[in-house]
C-alpha cells in the first residue's frame, strides 16, 4: 500500500531530511586520509541528536550503527568501525537517516577521500547525474519504471553495472515504504506517480560487474570483482511539474567548493 502525504506531512518530512543534508554538511568537513569509519559515525550520531532528532538507522532491523559507511567496493550497509580506516585515493558512501516528528530522512552520498583516480571520479560522477536522470522522470502520471530505466540507461551505456539486488523505496513514518524503486527496469511499467507520493532515488552503481555479495555480518553488501562502487540518494516529493527535493547536498557543496564533483 502506498501512502499519499499532506503537504503537512511533506514539510515534516523536509524537516528530517534536511537534517540529513545538514548532516552531510559536516560529514563533508572531516573525511580525509586517516580517520575511521566509526568516527564518521560518532560525528553524524551528534549532529543528528544535536538537533532533536534520532539516527533513523540505528537498530533498524538490528543494525548496530547510526549511519552506514562503506568503503570503495562496499555497495551500501558498510558496519561503521574502530578497524576500517579511510585511505588517500578511498571512495566512501555514507547513507544518512534520520527521525523527527514520525517522518524519516534518508539520504546518501559518496565522497571521495583526497585524490582519487580519473576512473574513479568518472564513477561517482555519473552515478549522481544518473540520479538526477531518475529525478527528472520522477513526476506525476509518470510511473516507477521511468525512472528506473532513465537510471538504467544512463549508467550501463557508460559501461558500469547496475547493482539489482538493492532499491529504492517509499519514505514516511517508515524508513521503507512502498512502492519499490529499482534502478533497473522498462519505461512505462510499474505503479503510476501520483502528487503526494515520497520516494528515495538512490543509484548504486559499480566500477565493474553489477553482482554484489553480503558478508556474513548480515549486512555488509560488496562487489563480486571488488571493484569500486558509488551511492547517491535524494528523497524527492512528487508533484505536477519537476519533483520537489526535500533533501539535497548543497551543504556538501559549500563546504567542498571546487573539489565537489
Ligand atoms: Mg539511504
Ligand atoms: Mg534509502
Amino acid at each position: 500500500m502506498i501512502f499519499l502525504k499532506s503537504s503537512e506531512e511533506i514539510e515534516l518530512l523536509r524537516i528530517s531530511n534536511q537534517i540529513v543534508a545538514k548532516t552531510h554538511g559536516e560529514i563533508s568537513k572531516i573525511i580525509k586520509p586517516g580517520i575511521t569509519t566509526k568516527y564518521i559515525d560518532k560525528i553524524a550520531d551528534e549532529f543528528i541528536r544535536d538537533n532533536g532528532a534520532v539516527p533513523g538507522f540505528l537498530n533498524y532491523n538490528g543494525f548496530k550503527g547510526s549511519i552506514c559507511v562503506s568503503v570503495n567496493d562496499v555497495v551500501v550497509h558498510g558496519i561503521p568501525s574502530d578497524n576500517i580506516v579511510l585511505q588517500e585515493g578511498d571512495i566512501v558512501s555514507v547513507d544518512i537517516g534520520a527521525y523527527k516528528n514520525g517522518f524519516h530522512g534518508d539520504s546518501a552520498y559518496t565522497y571521495p577521500v583526497g585524490e582519487v583516480s580519473p576512473q574513479v571520479k568518472a564513477l561517482l560522477r555519473t552515478t549522481k547525474e544518473a540520479l538526477y536522470k531518475g529525478i527528472e522522470q520522477a513526476r506525476e502520471n509518470n510511473r516507477v519504471g521511468d525512472i528506473s530505466a532513465a537510471v538504467q540507461s544512463y549508467c550501463e551505456e557508460r559501461g558500469y553495472g547496475v547493482v539489482r539486488e538493492m532499491i529504492g523505496h517509499g519514505l514516511g513514518r517508515n524508513l521503507h515504504e512502498a512502492p519499490d524503486v529499482p534502478n533497473y527496469g522498462k519505461r512505462g511499467n510499474g505503479p503510476k506517480l501520483r502528487a503526494g507520493m515520497v520516494i528515495c532515488i538512490e543509484p548504486m552503481i559499480n566500477l565493474g560487474v553489477r553482482n554484489v555479495m553480503i558478508e556474513k555480518d548480515g549486512w555488509t553488501c560488496r562487489t563480486v570483482d571488488g571493484k569500486p562502487s558509488a551511492h547517491y540518494e535524494h528523497a524527492v516529493a512528487i508533484g505536477k511539474g519537476q519533483a520537489d527535493i526535500l533533501s539535497g547536498f548543497k551543504y556538501i557543496e559549500e563546504v567542498l567548493g571546487e573539489r565537489f564533483i
